[in-house]
């Protein structure tokens, strides 16, 4: 067990994230100490950090970083940064520095970014800015949350149920209720909506029917306009997929779908817990080639239990050949509330090299065929210390995933699991309103998720 005596912190919470990318939980303890006490003694495996008692975060960040990689004798390509949105801070150290010269300096140096990781980060702000689509804050995102699955999969951590139609309906019902009474909150204050992003769970779990209602009402009760804006629905699930649930989407003016494989091999998709086959998904492409939705989304993730580096690039190469023309390539992470957590709670931390691998081979494949990448996230657990990252064919970018990560805009979440937030301009800050994430509670307590809404025009 290692101790790490840190001087001068007031919180030792992200000195302890820090030292989590490198070690598991029971191999250290970080020890926030007031001052270097000279009386401290260091027995074998107590190391001392900040002895000159500065108050620079990022520099003993940095030389914490430094000591754990020569412990280790491993390193992480982003350095000492641990939170979930590098791509924010990217932008910051680019008004810093003003300039990407700067920005690039700043995150090299301060931040001990890697300069690959350097490197991704300016193609996507590259990329968003040609991009950009106007002030953000001035329009809001809506959120809607299916908290629907045919099976759990054995790393979700989401609001996703199995559960009987008499369920599923019950839930709809009151879900169209806070369709119709936000709508009308946002009519009344003229709000304006920038993208609908219908989610979950597996929204297609609905039948074609409530599709139809979904959409109309939010059509009618938003005054969204398909046309103008960008409206997902993700048909996550391949099994849940139909010709007539795509047929209605497709005419009523959803124009993003997101069918989502995770691996194209049947062995992995079985032992995940996912009921269908990659035949199921092949099926799922074919029937949406005949629809003409503007972007089609496969999310893909490095490091599924069992798999290698050949499984995962058959994967990535059969998915261009499907047409996804947005591809996510997420790198697994062992969420708190998944089964595969309390199964195997420190599986993100084995064979982290080829996980590693995997990543670079989608951006290099990506980058042959047209791709860039557009936006970026990380998580807790992430094998590697990795990251997500959105890549898609130049214009078929989703704005919804960019504004979530950038944190410039209200997002409006309804139903069960939706955790929206408000955006303040003048202090640049949110505020979050959440629903309640078990869909029985978010029935029993209706009235109450309705008036929360009420917060997002306080
Ligand atoms: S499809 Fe997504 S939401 Fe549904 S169980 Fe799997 S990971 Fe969870």
């Amino acid at each position: 067990m290692y101790r790490f005596y840190i001087s001068n912190i007031t919180n030792d919470y992200h000195y302890a994230e820090l030292a989590r990318v490198f070690l598991s939980d029971d191999e250290f303890e970080v020890i926030g100490i007031d001052t270097p006490e000279k009386s401290l003694k260091l027995r074998d495996g107590s190391y001392l950090i900040n002895r000159s008692g500065s108050d620079d975060r990022e520099a003993i960040k940095r030389e914490f970083y430094h000591l754990l990689s020569t412990l280790t004798g491993r390193s992480s390509g982003w350095g000492t940064l641990t939170g979930v949105r590098p791509l924010k801070l990217a932008y910051e150290m680019l008004d810093e520095a003003g300039g990407v010269d700067g920005m690039e300096k700043l995150l090299s140096e301060r931040y001990l970014l890697s300069s690959d990781k350097i490197s991704l980060l300016r193609e996507i702000i590259d990329y968003q800015t040609s991009y950009s689509d106007g002030d953000p804050s001035s329009k809001t995102g809506l959120y809607i949350g299916i908290p629907f699955c045919p099976t759990r999969c054995e790393y979700c951590a989401f609001a996703s149920n199995v559960a009987p139609e008499s369920d599923i309906e019950k839930y709809f019902c009151n879900l169209l209720e806070e369709i119709r009474f936000t709508g009308k909150l946002c009519r009344d204050h003229r709000t304006v909506i920038e993208s609908v992003y219908v989610g979950g769970g597996t929204p297609t779990t609905l039948n074609a029917d409530q599709l139809s209602r979904l959409i109309t009402a939010v059509k009618e009760e938003f005054l969204v306009d398909p046309e103008k804006i960008e409206f997902t629905i993700e048909a996550g699930r391949p099994d849940t997929i139909t010709a007539e649930k795509l047929s209605v989407m497709h005419s009523l003016g959803v124009n993003r779908i997101s069918i989502n494989p995770q691996s194209m091999k049947d062995e992995t998709l079985d032992r995940i817990g996912r009921d269908h086959t990659a035949d199921d998904i092949r099926r799922g492409y074919k029937l949406a080639a005949d629809y003409d939705f503007k972007v089609i989304n496969a999310d893909l993730i490095a490091g599924l239990p069992g798999e290698d580096l050949d499984d995962f690039r058959a994967t990535l190469d059969e998915i261009l050949s499907l047409g996804a023309n947005n591809i996510t390539v997420h790198t697994l992470s062992v969420k708190r509330g998944s089964r595969l957590r309390e199964n195997d709670p420190e599986y993100y931390r084995r064979d982290t090299d080829t996980v590693s691998e995997m990543v670079s081979y989608a951006r290099q494949k990506l980058g042959e065929a047209g791709f860039v990448p557009y936006y970026i996230y990380r998580q807790k657990h992430q094998m590697g210390a990795l990251e997500n990252v959105g890549y898609c064919i130049p214009g078929n970018h989703s704005i919804y995933n960019i504004r979530i990560m950038e944190e410039k805009q209200t997002i409006i979440a309804l139903g069960a699991g939706g955790i929206g937030k408000v955006y303040y301009p003048d202090e640049d800050r949110l505020e979050r309103i959440a629903n309640v994430s078990n869909y029985r509670i978010y029935n029993e307590r209706f009235d109450e998720m309705l008036e929360r809404k009420k917060g997002y025009y306080i």
